[in-house]
């Protein structure tokens, strides 16, 4: 079988051609998105990450602040910065970068954002919609896989949807995503006893585990359709995903390439998500 790799980059790269239009809409009505990122001490991969949200914001005509904080910042000052922010009219996205620094609670920091303003769709008020079906933010990772999904006109009605990993920010709300999309969803996890027993059964299967090639094709279902969110750079420097990529080539029907399918749609979708956020403020339904 002939597999497609799925080009994350031009899907990306053509949804950000339809930002800029929403964004010129918006400007008409003088209305500029803007998005606020707070970093706390300076974890290298955070600094990469958040150099690229801010380019990428400057790309698409956004607003962008990027608000840095000393790791040895307390808490409060944190909170008291997100405060502010909750209440900037100029701000309609906030993000505050993970892993927080040691001694910070990321559950008592992402419950002071404003649930209007949350854009990665972290807040409880956020996950809860999402769980009823109702979603106002959802999380980029896992609503840039979905796009990727439809933009490749891939059916997930009624078809067996594996997920590996059940995180906050991908697995879950990835699992909720395909559920509601009418899949039949499997979540499997590090206790998960054969995994491969698990995968083989996907005709969509989700990897995002963090562990480097760990699903190989004697562990896909011939036909799948394979999406890979895990990115890990290994010892020689080089990023890995969570699929051994070559092996699975000729097994699956389309799989997403590491790095260049799901990474760059993550940032898509923050972008997404602001530019959405600025329309529901101009349209008055943007109250916490
Ligand atoms: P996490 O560490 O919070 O969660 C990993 C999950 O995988 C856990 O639920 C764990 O139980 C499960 N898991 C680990 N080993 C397993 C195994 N052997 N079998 C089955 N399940 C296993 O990680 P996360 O934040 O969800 O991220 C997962 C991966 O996705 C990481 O590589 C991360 O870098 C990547 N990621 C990529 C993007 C992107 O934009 N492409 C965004 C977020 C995360």
């Amino acid at each position: 079988m002939q597999t497609r790799i799925i080009d994350g980059n031009a899907i990306a790269r053509d949804l950000r051609v339809g930002l800029i239009r929403r964004v010129a809409a918006l400007a008409a009505m003088g209305v500029r998105p803007g998005l606020a990122v707070l970093q706390v001490g300076d974890h290298p991969a955070s600094r990469i990450y958040v150099r690229n949200k801010m380019k990428a914001c400057g790309e698409a005509g956004l607003y962008s602040e990027h608000i840095e904080l000393p790791a040895e910042a307390d808490e409060s000052t944190l909170l008291g910065r997100i405060r502010i922010l909750n209440q900037d009219a100029r701000i309609h996205g906030i993000l505050v970068q993970l892993p927080l620094p040691a001694g910070f609670s990321a559950e008592r920091v992402v419950e002071a954002l404003a649930p209007a303003k949350d854009v990665d769709g972290f807040h409880p008020t956020n996950v809860g919609l999402l769980t009823l079906g109702n979603p106002r933010f959802v999380p980029c990772t896992p609503l840039g896989v979905m796009r990727l999904i439809e933009r490749e006109e891939i059916d997930v009605q009624g078809r067996h949807a594996v997920v590996v990993g059940r995180s906050n920010i991908v697995g879950k709300p990835m699992a909720l995503l395909l559920l509601q999309r009418g899949a039949t969803v499997t979540i499997c996890n590090s206790r998960t006893p054969d995994l491969g027993a698990m995968t083989s059964q996907a005709d969509i299967l989700v990897v995002a585990a963090g562990r480097p090639r760990l699903v190989t094709a004697r562990m896909v279902k011939p036909g799948a359709v394979v999406i890979d969110v895990g990115i890990t750079r290994l010892a020689d420097g080089k990023l890995a995903g969570d699929v051994d990529f070559q092996s699975v080539l000729g097994t699956a029907s389309c799989i997403t390439p590491v790095p260049g399918g799901v990474g760059p749609m993550t940032i898509a979708m923050l972008l997404e998500n602001t530019v959405m956020s600025a329309e529901r403020t101009s349209a008055g339904r943007g109250s916490p």
